[in-house]
């Protein structure tokens, strides 16, 4: 049987984003990394969720951003909230298929892991997470922020309490259809 996922955007949801040149950017070294709280987020595989990361980071293709860096922190972030899964876009067009608000790496993760995606859920901070959502019948979840909030989305959420209240309502629907 296919399983649901939770996809998860990574900067602003795992990491703050950097204010840099007047504009909000990935960060480039551990440095600049500032971490979200997200205790709480393995329980939900118990629902029976598979966690998957999707994350644009066109600054590596423009060699702003080292891939080594990249694999660190995703290293680290994979074994603090067992992640099932992490796919990462490095490419800098807008053009390129595996670059969200494109939903290209959430079909390869479909295929890959052979997930239900009616029955998943992208959590995101940006309307780019939401539209790749949105294309592939994902339920979208933004996590209200100060520069997100005219961004639309099926829900909104400013805890992992909330997250859990809404995955465990869609876990329980699911297994009654069973
Ligand atoms: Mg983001």
């Amino acid at each position: 049987m296919a399983h649901p996922a939770l996809f998860l955007d990574r900067d602003g949801i795992f990491n703050e984003l950097v204010f840099r040149d007047k504009s909000f950017h990935s960060p480039r070294s551990w440095d600049e990394v500032i971490h979200f709280s997200l205790a709480g987020l393995p329980q939900i595989k118990s629902l029976g969720f598979k966690l998957i990361m999707i994350t644009n980071q066109p600054d590596i293709e423009r060699k702003i951003i080292s891939q080594k860096f990249v694999e660190e922190l995703h290293d680290f972030y994979q074994k603090q909230y067992q992640l099932d899964r992490i796919y990462v876009c490095p490419y800098a067009s807008n053009e390129h298929p595996l670059k969200k608000p494109n939903p290209g790496l959430f079909l390869l993760a479909q295929k890959e892991l052979d997930l239900d995606l009616s029955t998943s859920f992208l959590l995101g901070d940006t309307e780019k997470d939401t539209l790749a959502a949105k294309k592939c019948g994902i339920s979208s979840i933004l996590w209200i922020r100060e520069y997100n909030q005219n961004v639309q989305s099926d829900f909104r959420i400013t805890s992992i309490k909330e997250l859990m209240t809404i995955l465990s309502q869609r876990s329980n629907f699911i297994q009654r259809k069973l």
